[in-house]
């Protein structure tokens, strides 16, 4: 497939680019040093986390900090730290594949992703050469252990206006306030604490569990990830160095907002390894249960939700490893020996903010979604804690809520295009003009070729269809779009679906072109989600003209949504039977990347 020569491709692009013209990373394509660590990742989960799901689960803390020290020991904690304070410097692929794996237990795996992510990072990312050489090597092996303490009781989704303060006496920082929900609060020795110093300029400072002033609350009694510490935070005139501030003094908004950036992307591929693991035990299940003297999977109903659930794990991974891609890409380029390497790298990251907001949003509901029909698959039995569906069904309801709600991250995905566009960093625009030219002549069936021509002339319908719609909100609404919420998150929504869409789309054409031994249900895995998925795009372009226009304005509206709307479907049901079938066979999600 032929692409054009990009520098460094930007973010949001994928909307305004026909398909195939931007390279894409797919998981077919890892490295073998990437899948060994994978499996190195596997051995552990397997070996040591799992058997012990239930102790962990009963938040016995001394086996987390056991086993995230036995992580340590065989370099899981150290993936994203540099070389030069005794980290593996890897990229951000063998990350994700770890991620993956930790994600099979869903406790562990938030303690693991608070410690090396967003505990860990904002050193990485903002630390000075001291505070990296004194704390990098030794969160890389457990010896300390790290959290992350943005929110307060009154400050959530607008976590700029914290209410923590920090005053300079002197020398020393004294800090004041209550952080809530902090994850690992029950034994980090190290939290990214954010504070207004004189309760104005938003900034990040270091504080240690045994600095004067410190103490944490009792642990949260939550709905799921029950073997995860959450506590408060409290700080009662906390006294620490001043060398303690990290990054710029008012520039607490960088550390915050760039480290949840990468926590997204994350996320949503934590997702994805959790529903793995959930359609595992759903196809066990109701391949042993009988009703009506027949196996529970051998009804089409139930092979519905089987092929669902399968297909959205391999739409997830391809956004993820696409998205991955780019950001990996962008991070080559900067080496951490360059001047401002940290603040290039964060850019770099920040330029994919739109795809790590899908990956969090789309992962997070998919896995919600797919936990949901295991708890129908496995009927009353479902409903008790004896079995498996119980579980994931409480524990990964949290997703949809930390890392930024997926409101505020539906806001963010239109949000940051919109301003982009504004900016002239993305030639919206001159797309829309564009498409409001081909609605006299719309691409045709014909102008895509190889084998899933038929699904890439659907994506590139789509694309115009969220153009016009989206294009009619800009005229309209003007600068008030932004407050119009709800048309906000039509247009992510269908900003979404394009992205899942073209991602699997591709990929499945790459395995299809070499000859992978999974062509075959990658293609139907494909053509499901597309039939579906362009039907929810152009319901959602109709509804948002409807919302924002009426009469002949909306007449006209439609009639343009109408000149995109040449895709017929294809039968679902035929798809959904043939990829149970496989699944059955298979006795898990066939489709393994390491
Ligand atoms: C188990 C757990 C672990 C956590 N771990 C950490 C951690 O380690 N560190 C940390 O700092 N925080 C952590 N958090 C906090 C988490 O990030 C916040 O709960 C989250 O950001 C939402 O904030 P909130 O709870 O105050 O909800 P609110 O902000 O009050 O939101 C409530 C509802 O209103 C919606 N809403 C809010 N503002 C808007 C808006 N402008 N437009 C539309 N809708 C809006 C939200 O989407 C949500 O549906 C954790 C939370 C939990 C439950």
């Amino acid at each position: 497939m032929a692409t054009v020569a990009v520098e460094r491709i930007k973010g949001g692009s994928f909307l305004l680019t026909p398909i195939g013209q931007l390279p894409q990373f797919t998981p077919e394509e890892l490295s073998e040093d990437s899948k060994e660590f994978a499996r190195a990742a596997r051995e552990f989960i397997e070996g040591e986390v799992l058997p012990k799901d239930a102790q962990i689960d009963t938040l016995d803390l001394p086996l987390t900090i056991q086993l995230l020290k036995k992580a340590g020991e065989i370099g899981l904690l150290s993936i994203e730290i540099p070389e030069a304070y005794e980290g593996l410097e890897l990229d951000k692929k063998s990350g994700l594949l770890v991620l993956e794996e930790m994600s099979k237990q869903a406790s562990f795996s938030v303690s693991f992703g608070a410690h090396t992510g967003i505990g860990t990072l904002p050193i990485v990312y903002f630390g000075t050469e001291a505070q990296k050489k004194h704390y990098l090597p030794k969160l890389a092996t457990a010896e300390l252990l790290a959290a992350y303490a943005l929110t307060e009781a009154g400050s959530g989704s607008d976590a700029m206006a914290a209410k923590t303060t920090a005053v300079l006496d002197g020398d020393m920082w004294v800090l004041n306030g209550t952080k809530m929900w902090i994850t690992n609060a029950g034994f980090a020795d190290v939290f990214c604490t954010f504070a207004k110093i004189d309760g104005q300029h938003f900034s990040c400072f270091i504080i240690e569990k045994t600095d004067p002033g410190v103490s944490t609350g009792a642990e949260e009694h939550k709905l799921g990830i029950k073997g995860s510490s959450t506590r408060t935070l409290i700080l009662e005139n906390c006294r620490i160095p001043k060398d303690r501030l990290l990054g710029e003094l008012g520039k607490g908004h960088k550390i915050a907002f760039g480290i949840l950036n990468i926590g997204r992307f994350k996320l949503g591929a934590g997702c994805i390894g959790g529903a793995k693991r959930v359609i595992e035990y759903t196809l066990k299940y109701t391949g042993e249960r009988q009703q009506f003297n027949k196996p529970l999977h051998s009804f089409g109903l139930i092979q519905q939700k089987l092929a669902d659930m399968a297909t959205k794990i391999f739409v997830g991974e391809a956004m993820n490893w696409r998205t991955i891609g780019y950001i990996d890409d962008a991070l080559a380029e900067i080496s951490w020996s360059d001047a401002d390497a940290s603040a290039e790298k964060m850019k770099a990251i920040d330029e994919y903010s739109i795809e790590a907001s899908i990956a969090k949003v789309w992962g997070s509901e998919a896995l919600f979604w797919i936990a949901d029909e295991a708890v129908q698959c496995f009927g009353g039995y479902g409903y008790s804690a004896e079995y498996p569906a119980e579980k994931i069904y409480r524990d990964c309801r949290i997703n949809r809520i930390f890392e930024g709600t997926n409101e505020i991250n539906r806001l963010i995905i239109a949000g940051t295009l919109l301003k982009r566009a504004m900016k002239g960093d993305l030639p919206l625009m001159q797309f829309g003009q564009q498409v409001a030219k081909e609605i006299s002549n719309p691409p045709k069936a014909a102008a895509f070729t190889g084998p899933v021509a038929r699904l890439k002339h659907g994506v590139e319908l789509s694309k115009r269809q969220c153009m016009l719609a989206s294009g009619l909100a800009v005229q309209v609404l003007g600068q008030k779009l932004v407050d119009n919420q709800e048309v906000m998150a039509r247009m992510s929504n269908m900003m979404m679906e394009i992205y899942a869409m073209e991602s699997a789309i591709v990929r499945a054409e790459r395995m299809l072109e070499s000859g992978h031994r999974w062509a075959e249900i990658a293609r139907d895995f494909t053509e499901l989600y597309v039939n579906e998925a362009w039907h929810r795009v152009h319901g959602d372009a109709r509804m948002l003209c409807a919302d924002i226009t009426d009469g002949e304005g909306l007449r006209h509206a439609l009639a343009g949504i109408k000149a995109f709307a040449e895709f017929h479907p294809t039968s679902c049901a035929r798809l959904r039977g043939r990829i149970a079938s496989q699944l059955i066979q298979k006795g898990g999600y066939p489709i393994e990347l390491a």
